[in-house]
């Protein structure tokens, strides 16, 4: 069952009704339709995956029937990607086709993932494969978890992108906030009052974080950076994700965030202290998630590295294996505290 569709006011006359999709059998993600005091504009458009085309027209008829908007697909004519993840932007060419050529916008760091996306999964693929090794990952498991990160990635295809929704962008009144991190061209649009935070601050989860080392602009450094940026903005009443439930108070859920992350440091360099040899990345994140399956261990090693890759530009480890790391092309890193 899925949850209902909630209308949200903001004081610049914009109505919000945040939609619900399955984008994948166990992730629930909301896309959020804008009316009232600007064009129609679909915020996301889910996965494209499994029923979540279907969620999303379904919810977009429900807003007319139900909520009493009177508005045809064909007036959407504006869709905002926040950013450049499957679960937000896979649905793109068939909701497209359905709302009539809508133009599409997104931030400039992740405008090639929507119009070279056969290049980004090339890429990308061949600089987590470079990670995973690096991280101390097994042959066998490497490939397993590339099989499993190229799932569903194959279905996608490229995708004209007609306007940027770049920082100091002003479209109806709502503004844009470049928050890398997370993704590197996560954007969070502000509607007055309320700000959709997308995946950059959701209500209950912290935020996955990845490497910078496999994408530019993501890591834990741009992403605590970009936490302390929305900490700026002045009278933000609430915030709506793009997972999970409203934020009522998104200043506190930032000082959460930032703790749980410092937690996260604290205890990755207690390991590394507490070890006998020098460290991989896989074993940290085997000592951090030892019940973890599946995607879920590409998730943590994804995670872990996010950290002991912050750890290591701020000083507080070393890398140990030098002869190695100058003579071999892609050797194992090992790790000691500084
Ligand atoms: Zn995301
Ligand atoms: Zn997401």
């Amino acid at each position: 069952m899925l949850p209902p569709i909630e209308k949200f006011d903001s004081s610049i006359g914009v109505r919000i009704y945040r939609m619900p999709v399955l984008a994948f059998p166990t992730l629930l993600a909301y896309t959020y339709l804008l009316v009232g005091a600007c064009t129609p504009t679909l915020v996301d458009c889910g996965s494209g995956y499994g029923d979540s085309n279907d969620h999303l027209i379904a919810a977009l008829k429900a807003v007319q029937s139900d909520f009493g908007e009177k508005l045809e697909l064909q007036d959407i004519q504006r869709i905002f990607i926040t950013h450049g993840h499957i679960d937000h932007h896979g649905g793109l060419s068939f909701i497209r086709q359905k709302l009539h050529g809508a133009k599409v916008g997104i931030h400039p760091l992740d405008r090639r993932i929507l119009v070279a996306y056969e290049e980004r999964v090339v890429v990308s693929t061949k600089n987590l494969r470079v990670y995973l090794q690096r991280a101390g990952v097994s042959e066998k498991r490497v490939q397993d978890l590339l099989n499993m990160y190229g799932f569903a990635k194959r279905l996608i295809t490229s995708e004209k992108v007609d306007f940027l929704l770049e920082e100091g962008t002003e479209i109806d009144g709502m503004t844009f906030i470049h928050a890398p991190g997370h993704c590197s061209g996560q954007v969070c649009i502000r509607i007055g009052d309320v700000l959709l935070t997308a995946d950059h601050i959701l209500s209950r989860i912290t935020p996955h974080q990845a490497p910078e080392s496999i994408t530019h602009y993501t890591g834990l450094g741009h992403y605590l950076d970009s936490l302390e940026k929305v900490k700026r903005l002045d009278g933000v009443r609430l915030g709506l994700g793009g997972h999970e439930e409203p934020i009522t108070d998104i200043y506190a859920r930032i000082e959460g965030i930032k703790e749980d992350h410092h937690r996260k440091l604290e205890r990755i360099l207690d390991i590394i202290r507490g070890a006998e040899n020098p460290v991989t990345i896989s074993d940290v994140s085997k000592a951090m998630y030892s019940e973890v399956h599946g995607y879920q261990v590409l998730l943590a090693l994804e995670e872990i590295g996010a950290h002991i890759e912050y750890l290591y530009e701020h000083g507080e480890l070393a890398v140990c294996n030098l002869d190695e790391i100058e003579q071999s092309d892609n050797p194992v890193l090992l790790y000691r505290t500084s």
